[in-house]
Order: structure tokens, then C-alpha cells, then sequence
């Protein structure tokens, strides 16, 4: 078997190695660059599959060039498919492979552990002590996550592992999601809407995909609700927040912090090296300057492991389909 691998980044060059090792029967051409009309030249007959991970979009002519060449099977190294043309995938007949599950955990671990640097006020601290200021103060006197109540909202595969670690550390959990799960029920108690959750809880993280009805979620409306010491912790789609009533409710001691992963209008940041004094945004300027704002640049899912289950799990499931087998993580786009 023959593949072609576009937008391979330096960081998963050992997890791209491992699979071949794995793998000697598959031959992989691997190239670092987008998929664009100067690159689909690379792709010619004899490769079976394309392994792809682009944020940027994929040029008509390059989805045609693969029914062409003879690709019969195009695999994602992402959970998310918004930026492919399902549509024409399924009119060239090309199979569409995913890897929609490669890591909850690693997700949960970085939206945990934030929570807690700023629920136990660890940037305060630090502030205090580059100023050589040891003393003990009611300013930095934090509240112990026994005597919290954190807020989950949408309990699906990453919200369910959140809710556990808050939970196995002592948190009154709560959690709301349009179709609750019994499993969760284990380590969280269901409430019926966001507000109420949003009017008990002192840490809220959201586990909720991207969708019309929940764009700006949290908007200044939402805040008004909240308790006076809320962290909001967002780690799965930046539109869910609207970041200027965010940003005002945190200059207006509405609530206490936020840890913001994923921003509504990263796009042009994202996994590159920016001249900050180059950056326009003024939102996106304020994020990042805010005090109380601990901002990353969309990487909660950065582990060894989630790498490696995003490019193991995608190729492989290219090279199943192609050997007939059937592929829980295949994409029916004919059904
Ligand atoms: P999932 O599909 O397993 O769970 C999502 C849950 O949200 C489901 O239980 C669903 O019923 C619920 N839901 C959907 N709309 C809702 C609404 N309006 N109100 C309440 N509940 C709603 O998804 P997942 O794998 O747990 O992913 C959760 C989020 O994490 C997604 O937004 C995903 O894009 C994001 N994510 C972020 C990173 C990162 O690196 N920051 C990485 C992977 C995933």
C-alpha cells in the first residue's frame, strides 16, 4: 500500500515514525506542507490513501487530483471535519476516515490542572514573590476544592474524565448537558439548566461542541448570574465565550479568572510564532494581557499520547478500509 501524508509538523514526526515501524508493509511519502494547488502536484497515481490535518482549506482541483490518482480513502488527523468537503468526497467516491476519540484525558489533565493553579491562586503568588513579597496576606488565602462546587457543562467523553478529577479531589460536582448520561450520574449531580448551574458553581469547564444554539453561551447576560468568585475554564470552542463581556466581567469583579484555551478568533495564531507587537485584534490583546486570564494557544490536547492516537488511529484506519474491514471511526457519508 501506498499513502501520502500532507501538514506533518515536527512534533509528530516520532509518532509518524513509530506507525512506520509498525507498519513496513505501508510505503508513506510524508510532506510537511498544506495541501494547496502548488503541493497536490506530489499526489500521483499509485497512493491509496491521503492522511491530511489542515486547518486551511483544500483547493476543488485537489479533491478532484485524488479521484485521479486513484486515492480512495481520505483520513483526518482530527477529531473535527468542518473544514473538508464532505460533499465532494462522497461525489468523487472517496471514503472519509476520523479519529473523533484520541484522548479525553489529556484534555481534562489541562483544564484540571489550570483550574486548580488558579483556584489555589498560584499566579497571585508569583506576582507577589517577583516583587519580593513573602508575606502571608487574605489576598492570597485560597479555598480548598472540598468546599467547592464546579460546574460541568456538557458531559460527554471529555466532560465526563473533568468531572471525575474534581470529583476524586474532594469537589462538589455538578454537571448540565441537553442528553445527560447515566454513567455520569456516578461522580456528578444533573442540574436543568446552565443558569442554574452557572448560579452555584465556582468553577465552570466546558465540554460542549461548537453549534448554532450555543454560540456566546456565556455572554454578559450569563454573567450576571455567576457567583462573584467564578473560574470559567474553556478548553473546547472559543465561540461558546463572548470573550469582550468575558473580559468585562472580569474588570468589573463580576467573576474571579478564567483559563481560556480556545479562543473565538485564533485562527491566524494557532500553532505559530507571532510578533506579538504585530497582532491587531484588540480582544485578543486584552486576553492576553489580562491578569487574571491564563491563556494557551489551543493546546489541551498536546500530549505524547494524543499524538500518537491521532496519527496511529487515522492511518490505520485507512489502511483497514482498504483491506475491507469495517472502521468504527469511517464517516457513512452515503447513509
Ligand atoms: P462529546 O461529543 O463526547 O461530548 C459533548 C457533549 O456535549 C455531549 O454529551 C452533548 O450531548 C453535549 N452537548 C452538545 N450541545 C450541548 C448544549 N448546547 N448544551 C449542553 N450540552 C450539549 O465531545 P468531547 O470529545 O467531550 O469534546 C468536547 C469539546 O472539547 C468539543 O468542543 C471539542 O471540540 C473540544 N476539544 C478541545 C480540544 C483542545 O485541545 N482544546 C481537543 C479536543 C476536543
Amino acid at each position: 500500500m501506498k499513502f501520502i501524508l500532507f501538514n506533518a509538523r515536527e512534533d509528530e514526526k516520532a509518532a509518524i515514525a513509530s506507525y512506520q515501524k509498525e507498519h513496513p508493509e505501508i510505503t508513506l511519502d510524508i510532506y510537511s506542507e498544506d495541501l494547496t494547488e502548488e503541493t497536490m502536484a506530489y499526489m500521483k497515481k499509485g497512493y491509496e490513501a491521503i492522511i491530511v490535518t489542515q486547518v486551511v482549506e483544500i483547493p476543488e482541483a485537489a479533491y478532484r487530483l485524488m479521484k485521479e490518482v486513484g486515492i480512495k480513502v481520505f483520513a483526518a488527523r482530527s477529531a473535527g471535519f468542518d473544514m473538508y468537503n464532505l460533499q465532494l468526497l462522497k461525489e468523487l467516491g472517496i471514503r472519509f476516515t476520523r479519529v473523533p476519540v484520541y484522548s479525553p484525558f489529556a484534555i481534562s489533565e489541562f483544564a484540571f490542572t489550570n483550574a486548580m493553579y488558579l483556584s489555589r491562586d498560584v499566579d497571585l503568588i508569583q506576582n507577589n514573590v517577583e516583587t519580593g513579597d513573602f508575606r502571608l496576606k487574605e489576598s492570597i488565602t485560597s479555598t480548598e476544592i472540598r468546599k467547592k462546587t464546579v460546574g460541568i457543562i456538557g458531559t460527554g467523553n471529555i466532560g465526563r474524565q473533568t468531572a471525575q478529577l474534581f470529583k476524586n479531589s474532594g469537589a462538589n460536582v455538578i454537571g448540565y448537558d441537553i442528553y445527560p448520561s447515566k454513567v455520569a450520574e456516578d461522580f456528578l449531580t444533573y442540574v436543568s439548566s446552565v443558569e442554574e448551574l452557572v448560579e452555584q458553581s465556582d468553577i465552570i469547564s466546558l465540554h460542549v461542541p461548537a453549534t448554532k444554539e450555543n454560540y456566546h453561551l456565556f455572554n454578559k447576560e450569563l454573567f450576571e448570574h455567576a457567583k462573584k468568585n467564578l473560574i470559567l475554564v474553556n478548553t473546547a470552542r472559543g465561540s461558546l465565550v463572548d470573550t469582550t463581556a468575558l473580559l468585562d466581567a472580569l474588570d468589573n469583579q463580576q467573576i474571579r479568572a478564567a483559563v481560556i484555551d480556545t479562543y473565538e478568533f485564533e485562527g491566524p495564531y494557532i500553532n505559530k510564532k507571532v510578533d506579538l507587537e504585530e497582532i491587531t485584534d484588540e480582544v485578543f490583546l486584552r486576553l492576553l494581557k489580562h491578569d487574571r486570564v491564563l491563556y494557551s494557544p489551543h493546546v489541551a490536547f498536546h500530549t505524547h499520547t494524543a499524538l500518537e492516537n491521532l496519527v496511529h488511529i487515522a492511518i490505520d484506519g485507512a489502511r483497514r478500509i482498504l483491506l475491507g474491514e469495517e472502521v468504527e471511526e469511517e464517516l457513512k457519508l452515503d447513509e
